[in-house]
């Protein structure tokens, strides 16, 4: 990607969702879009505002969220994210505003990129007459799962009963019902009331996406069928923009030294993102899985992440040897370079997208254990679509922890799956040279972004 720098006089604002697996995609299309001469401005929440000092190039415009310590810990987080488009859209309204009466010579904002979680953005934007685009952080495929809750709604099949739940969804093969991305987040009616808002392209000019064409060709062409707008999918991002932390929680980067020790190809790597919980038993099944599947592990236990616990306190008596063996605790790892590191055999994920994307990308094949919206979704296409993950379904339970691990680091069957994973990752990586797609397609994005002020 060469710097075209007679580009730097357009300025992109991107706003991005508050929390980690939306703010780090969006902060990596800034990266990625300021690589082809924009310059870029990130209006955020002071709720998990991204780190300025990790990207000195950009602007930073803190938005005034006004969250109380009862909005952030007692609401849902689709409760959280209605108070938090109702209370940022004035302050980026004026914000906006004052930056438009005094711009900088040759530095006039050309356009809102915001995420589908922030969509105040849009009325703002429409406010101050600016054309807007939407960044979607899942997948082409969740996405058309969520648009067609209300379809399925209407046609009777939601709320979900427990005698349909392994059947296939009509239109939506391979998901079965189980898969349908409905959160644990909050009631089925706010949930369904989010997803119309997020679903609502109103006057938005184009959606990006961070997937690749070859990921998702099918749900690509169906999407493109009915969209009124351009679609532009210029994944992965993280492969995109050169590396730089996005990470709101401080990395122990400690653990690489440990995959250091380890032999090639035999580390189960275990994370479940940022935001997914577990109870005690979770976290005791986990803990004997681990340590009976013999295989050194590395895992990530969030702090507060464990219902009725601050960290690891409650672990298993007799785990506490396990650990000193064969395994390492971190509350938080330098996820990206884990998984890059040869010694990572397997990655144990909820299946986020960013999670899954990365874990790809470095062709390292996955143990699915989804635990709400899209992640059921993206589990779905991991085990049965692109033969790269096994599910890990129904309540969590040692004996099949170990068995999957082992299946996975010991049997043939993970050899041929971890062979499945790095022809995949070949594919993503012909996707970002010159001609592949997603490169063709950041070309088409930034040609695109350039018409919108002519
Ligand atoms: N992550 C990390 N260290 C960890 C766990 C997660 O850096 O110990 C990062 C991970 O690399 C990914 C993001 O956090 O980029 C999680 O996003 P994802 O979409 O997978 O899941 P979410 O947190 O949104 O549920």
């Amino acid at each position: 990607m060469g710097k075209q720098s007679t580009k730097r006089s357009q300025r992109v604002l991107l706003i991005p969702g508050p929390f980690q697996g939306h703010i780090t995609p969006m902060l990596e299309l800034g990266t990625t879009l300021h690589s082809k001469g924009f310059s870029i401005t990130v209006a955020h929440t002071i709720f998990n505002s991204p780190n300025p000092s990790n990207h000195p190039d950009f602007v930073f415009l803190p938005l005034s969220d006004n969250l109380s310590g009862a909005d952030i810990s007692s609401r849902s987080l689709i409760a959280l994210m209605k108070t938090i488009n109702t209370n940022c859209q004035v302050p980026l309204r004026e914000s906006l505003a004052q930056i438009m009466e005094n711009p900088e010579p040759y530095d006039q904002v050309v356009c809102i990129i915001y995420d589908t979680i922030m969509p105040f953005a849009e009325a703002v934007a429409n406010h101050l007459q600016l054309p807007s685009i939407i960044l979607r952080t899942n997948s082409v495929s969740a996405t058309i799962a969520y648009e067609s809750l209300p379809r399925l709604q209407a046609a009777g099949y939601i709320p979900l009963q427990d005698y349909m739940l392994q059947d296939l969804v009509p239109g939506l093969q391979p998901l079965r019902f189980k898969d349908l991305p409905i959160s644990k987040f909050g009631t089925l009616k706010e949930s369904l009331e989010m997803i119309a808002d997020i679903s609502h392209i109103g006057t938005s000019s184009a959606i990006i996406w961070n997937s690749v064409d070859c990921l998702e060709p099918s749900a690509l062409a169906q999407l493109k069928q009915h969209s009124q707008v351009p679609l532009f999918t210029i994944g992965p991002l993280h492969k995109m923009a050169p590396a730089s932390s996005t990470s709101l929680i401080r990395e122990d980067t400690n653990c690489t030294a440990w995959l250091d020790k380890q032999a090639p190809d035999s580390v189960i790597y275990v994370s479940l993102g940022s935001l997914a919980l577990m109870d005690e038993k979770e976290l005791a099944e986990t803990a004997w899985g681990l340590a009976n599947s013999g295989q050194p592990f590395l895992w990530v236990v969030r702090p507060g992440s464990v219902h009725g616990s601050e960290w690891i306190e409650n672990l298993p008596e007799g785990f506490k040897e396990a650990i000193e063996q064969k395994g390492h605790i971190v509350k938080w790892a330098p996820q990206r370079e884990v998984l890059s590191h040869g010694a990572v055999g397997v990655f144990w994920s909820h299946c986020g997208w960013n999670s899954t994307l990365e874990s790809i990308c470095e062709g390292v094949p996955m143990i699915c254990k989804p635990y709400s919206g899209d992640q059921k979704v993206n589990a779905r296409y991991l085990t049965e679509v692109w033969k790269v993950g096994l599910p890990l379904e129904g309540v969590l339970e040692r004996g099949e922890i170990e068995r999957a691990i082992r299946r996975l680091l010991v049997d043939k069957e993970g050899e041929e799956m971890r062979q499945r994973a790095t022809d995949m990752r070949e594919k993503l990586k012909l996707s970002l040279k010159r001609d592949g797609s997603s490169n063709n397609s950041l070309n088409d994005l930034t040609e695109f972004i350039l018409s919108l002020q002519l």
